[in-house]
């Protein structure tokens, strides 16, 4: 199969996007004689004109011969799909080798479903560029020569702004159940559309996500809530069935929880003021409506408040664990984010100063906000109450402090 060639320069493509440490990787392996390709979001984002910040590069050589070429610098990890890291100037570059297609050799492995569990055979670049999931990220960027190698009808899509699998969508999705997840992603981060038969199947194949390892699905929500377009993406998800495959307790139509609507705005807009999102956040956010139905069943029982407050969080957390394996450090910071909620709502005036300085402040005030924002009662005001007291002189806040007892 041979690719369309187009030249960076007439593209779109910004040469300045791809850092020191791309162009290391690249020129390195073509010193050695292989070939090498800046490939996937990194080319596919600057050729939208946004900013990339990872590079994967593909290439001929082996993870071997990778090894031999950097040395120290390089590491080789993964299982299901082997690659190599090689690290240059505080950067890593992930550098995979041309993958053929899995059904023959020995090193591809399949289900009986139909889905990849090993994808390690090696192959030539065509190959490597039909087995990639949709046509724009499977463009080859050389930065020596300037060219880029269009297999699949890439950068056709990239003008068109459609996002299209490359194949049958219904097979690719039966093969790799996490590339729905990516297409509705892909869609809302570059406002693409997605072409007519790769969103056609995603529906009816929403249930397949159920055969992902929880580990896998948590790294892939943490994606979705980074993606800086959480508004859009989070009600495609709901309504194609793949959020309630993620977070079974949220229904697959009707109005998605007001706090979570209120959130993901957030979310989006302190990522386009180039702030970190902490994705334990937004864990308490989606499993806040679960907690407190557990809670007032366990209230309903008799049950005394403290504990159950305590139970209804690590069993909202145990019944989430299943689908998305939150990481224990994560759940911590659920808990705390969500058991300071009823004492931040009735604090006693000496508890005020421990409170704020308690590391998980910031985040529990911030959840107190959205929570009021959104009509909630519970919250008894104490939102603007606490955002007053942190910018108070001194006289004021003392003050402030004789309002609450
Ligand atoms: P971003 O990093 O911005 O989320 P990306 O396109 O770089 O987007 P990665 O997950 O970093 O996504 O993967 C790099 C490339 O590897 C992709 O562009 C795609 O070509 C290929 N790829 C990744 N995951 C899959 C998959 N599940 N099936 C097929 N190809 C994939
Ligand atoms: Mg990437």
């Amino acid at each position: 199969l041979q690719p369309v060639i187009y030249r960076d320069t007439e593209s779109g493509l910004d040469i300045n996007d791809f850092s020191d440490a791309a162009h290391h990787v690249v020129k390195q392996l073509d010193a050695a004689g292989y070939a090498a390709y800046v490939v996937g979001g990194s080319v596919r984002d600057s050729l939208l004109g946004l900013h990339p910040k990872d590079f994967d590069v593909a290439t001929n050589a082996t993870p071997d011969q990778i090894k031999h070429v950097f040395g120290r610098q390089c590491q080789i990890i993964g299982r299901r799909f082997l690659l190599a890291h090689v690290y240059h100037n505080r950067h890593m570059i992930e550098v995979a080798t041309f993958r053929a297609p899995h059904h023959e050799g020995s090193h591809g492995q399949t289900s009986d479903h139909g889905m990849i569990t090993r994808d390690n055979v090696w192959g030539r670049i065509d190959q490597d560029a039909l087995r990639r999931d949709f046509s724009i990220n499977a463009l080859y960027y050389q930065p020596l020569t300037g060219e880029i190698l269009d297999f699949a009808d890439g950068m056709k899509d990239v003008r068109a702004k459609k996002l299209r699998m490359i194949g049958d969508a219904a097979v690719r999705y039966r093969e790799d159940p996490v590339r729905m997840l990516r297409a509705l992603r892909f869609a809302a981060k570059l406002g693409f559309s997605l072409e007519k038969g790769t969103a056609a199947p995603i529906r009816s194949l929403a249930y397949l996500l159920g055969s992902i390892s929880h580990h896998r699905l948590y790294d892939e929500s943490l994606k979705l809530f980074s993606c800086g377009h959480l508004d859009v993406l989070l009600p495609g998800l709901q309504f194609s069935g793949l959020l309630s495959q993620l977070f079974p307790h949220i229904r697959e139509s009707g109005h998605l929880p007001a706090l979570v609507t209120l959130a993901a705005r957030n979310t989006d807009e302190r990522l386009r003021q180039g702030k970190t999102v902490n994705p334990a956040f937004f864990y308490a956010v989606l499993l806040w409506e679960l907690q407190q139905n557990i809670l007032q069943q366990r209230l309903d029982a008799g049950e005394p408040l403290l504990a159950a407050y305590q139970q209804a969080a690590i069993q909202a957390l145990g019944q989430q664990y299943q689908r998305t394996a939150i990481p224990k450090h994560a759940s911590q910071t659920v808990r705390e984010i969500w058991e300071m909620q009823p004492r931040l709502q009735r604090p006693k005036s000496r508890q005020v100063p421990e409170l704020m300085a308690s590391p998980r402040f910031r985040a529990a005030f911030d959840f107190l906000l959205l929570r009021e924002m959104t009509g909630d009662k519970n919250t008894n005001g104490m939102a603007v109450w606490w955002e007053e007291y942190q910018t108070a002189h001194d006289d004021h806040r003392e003050q402030m402090l004789r309002q609450l007892d």
